[in-house]
C-alpha cells in the first residue's frame, strides 16, 4: 500500500535497532549499510505492489529478516558442496574429479606457507614451476618432456600457436569436435593462428587424404581423440601408429589431443579399450596433451608431453606465460601424479576408485542407504518407499560417451508431495544434492557418494520432507 511507504524508517534509526547492532559487531559498517539500503529498496517495490497496509514494527521486522538473509547468502559463498547422486562420475557442472586427501594435504601446505615454486634449493637461485611436475610426467609417460597449462584447451592452443602459427595443419573431418562448454576445435585452431586444413569425410579418412593435403604450407598433422561421440557403422579413422610413419616421411611432427588422459590401463577397472598416454608416447606422437581434472582425478589442468625440442619450445612461448598455472595447481597435480607413481590410484584417487568399484560393493553400499532411508521413514513417518535398483553410470567428462557403467542405487517414490517439490528442496540445501529421474521416482545412485554421504543425503531427505 501505498500509504504505508511513509512508515519505512531511516537507515539511522535502524541501524539502531539491537538485531543490526549485533551485525555491526560481525561485518564492517558500511557492508551492513549498503545491504540494509538494498533491503529498504526491495521492501518499497514490495509495498507499491500490495493493498496490505504495513506499520513501522512490520516495516522494521521485515527489513531485520531481509538484511540477516542477505548477510548470510553474501558471505557464505555462492560455491557450495554438492552431493553427486547422478553417477556421473566426472560431472563438470558438478567441478569434475573430486580430489585425493594427500594431493589436499599437500595444497594446503603449500598454500599456507612460502614455498620454492621457482627457487632451485640445491643452487639458490632462481628455478622452474614446471620441475615440480615434469619429472613424474616423464616418469609415469615415458614421454622425453612436459609441461603443464591452465587446461587442457589452453594445452591445445599453445600447442598450435607454437608449432603451427601461420602454417597449416591437417586434421581429419571426422575430429574436428566440439567439447561441452564451447571448446571447438577449428576456433581455437583460429586463436592459435594456425590454419586448418580439413581432410577425409565424417565417416572416413584415410591415410592417403593425410599425405595428398601436404604441401611446403604444412606443419603439423594432427589427431584429436573424439571423446564425448561416437560415429559408429561404416567409419574408418587413420591409426595413430600410421600417421606417425608419414609424419617421419614427411619430417612433420605429429600433435594428439586426447581429452581425458588415462594414465593406466583402462581394462583395469573393467572399462573398454581407451588409448592411454603411453601408448600415444609409445607410438610415436610428438607432443600429447590431456586434462588434469578429467580421468586423471587431478586439479583442473592442461597437460602435455612430448618431445623435448617441442616442449621447449612452447616453454619459451609467451603465450606460456599468460597460461601459466600456480602454486595450487601444481601442488595438487603434483600429489595426484605421486599417486599414480606410488601405484595405488585405485585406492586413494576418488575418481579411480569410484571407477574401480565392484558390482558386488554398490550393490551393499545400495543396500546400506535404502535401510538408512527405511529407518527414517519409520522413526519420523516420512512418506516413501525405497527399492534398490540396477543403474546406469557414466564416466562423464567427455569420456566414454556410449559406455554405462553397471551400477546401483535407490529409487524413492514419495506419497503425498511432488517429485520436483522434493528435488527442488533438495537443490537448495547445504550441501545441496542432485539426483536423477526414473519416471515418477528419484533415482540415486551410490557410486558417485563419497565416504559417509549415504547418512548425510538421508537426513538432508528428511529436512526436505518435515
Ligand atoms: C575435455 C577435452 C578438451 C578440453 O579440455 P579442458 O581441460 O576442459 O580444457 C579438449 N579436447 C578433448 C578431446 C577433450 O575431451
Amino acid at each position: 500500500m501505498v500509504n504505508s511507504l511513509k512508515n519505512i524508517p531511516s537507515v539511522d534509526d535502524l541501524l539502531s535497532d539491537p538485531r543490526i547492532q549485533e551485525h555491526l559487531e560481525n561485518y564492517n559498517r558500511s557492508f551492513v549499510v549498503e545491504l540494509v539500503r538494498e533491503t529498504i529498496e526491495d521492501i518499497r517495490a514490495r509495498l507499491k505492489h500490495t493493498q496490505q497496509e504495513a506499520t513501522r514494527a512490520q516495516i522494521t521486522d521485515w527489513i531485520c529478516s531481509g538484511l540477516k538473509h542477505r548477510l548470510e547468502t553474501l558471505t557464505q559463498g555462492t560455491l557450495q558442496r554438492v552431493i553427486n547422486g547422478t553417477g556421473v562420475v566426472l560431472h563438470t557442472n558438478l567441478g569434475r574429479a573430486p580430489l585425493a586427501k594427500t594431493a589436499l594435504d599437500y595444497l594446503y601446505q603449500m598454500g599456507s606457507y612460502y614455498n620454492n615454486l621457482e627457487m632451485d634449493l640445491d643452487k639458490g637461485e632462481r628455478g622452474s614451476r614446471y620441475v615440480h611436475v615434469e619429472e613424474l610426467l616423464r616418469r609415469l609417460t615415458r614421454a622425453e618432456a612436459a609441461l603443464v597449462v591452465n587446461n587442457n584447451a589452453a594445452a591445445v592452443l599453445l600447442g598450435l600457436n607454437t608449432l603451427a602459427r601461420g602454417k597449416e595443419v591437417i586434421v581429419s573431418r571426422g575430429q574436428l569436435i566440439e567439447i561441452g562448454g564451447a571448446f571447438r576445435i577449428p576456433e581455437v585452431m583460429k586463436l592459435s593462428g594456425a590454419i586448418l586444413k580439413e581432410v577425409g569425410t565424417t565417416n572416413k579418412t584415410y591415410i592417403s587424404d593425410y599425405e595428398q593435403a601436404i604441401n611446403e604450407e604444412t606443419a603439423l598433422l594432427f589427431a584429436a581423440h573424439t571423446s564425448n561421440y561416437k560415429i559408429e557403422g561404416f567409419t574408418a579413422e587413420v591409426d595413430l601408429a600410421d600417421l606417425v610413419q608419414l609424419g617421419r616421411e614427411k619430417s612433420l611432427p605429429v600433435m594428439v589431443d586426447l581429452g581425458s588422459g588415462f594414465l593406466f590401463d583402462p581394462l583395469r577397472l573393467g572399462l573398454g579399450p581407451e588409448p592411454t598416454v603411453q601408448q600415444c608416447v609409445q607410438a610415436g606422437a610428438d607432443v600429447v596433451t590431456f586434462s588434469g581434472d578429467k580421468l586423471l582425478g587431478g586439479p583442473q589442468a592442461g597437460i602435455i608431453v612430448g618431445r623435448r625440442e617441442y616442449i621447449e619450445a612452447m616453454k619459451k612461448n609467451q603465450l606460456t606465460r599468460a597460461l601459466r598455472v600456480d602454486k595450487l595447481t601444481i601442488s595438487a597435480l603434483e600429489a595426484t601424479l605421486i599417486e599414480y607413481l606410488a601405484g595405488f590410484p585405485e585406492k586413494n584417487l576418488p575418481i579411480i576408485k569410484m571407477l574401480s568399484m565392484s558390482r558386488a560393493e554398490l550393490q551393499e553400499r545400495a543396500e546400506q542407504l535404502a535401510e538408512m532411508l527405511k529407518a527414517e521413514a519409520s522413526t519420523h513417518s516420512l512418506g516413501y518407499n525405497v527399492t534398490i535398483v540396477e543403474v546406469d553410470d557414466m564416466v562423464g567428462g567427455g569420456a566414454y560417451p556410449t559406455y554405462r557403467l553397471p551400477g546401483y542405487g535407490v529409487e524413492i517414490h514419495f506419497q503425498d508431495i511432488k517429485l520436483e517439490t522434493v528435488a527442488a528442496k533438495l537443490r537448495q540445501q547445504n550441501p545441496a544434492v542432485i539426483t536423477r529421474r526414473q519416471e515418477d521416482r528419484m533415482l540415486i545412485s551410490v557410486r558417485t557418494l563419497l565416504d559417509g554421504e549415504d547418512a548425510l543425503l538421508t537426513s538432508l531427505i528428511k529436512q526436505a520432507l518435515l
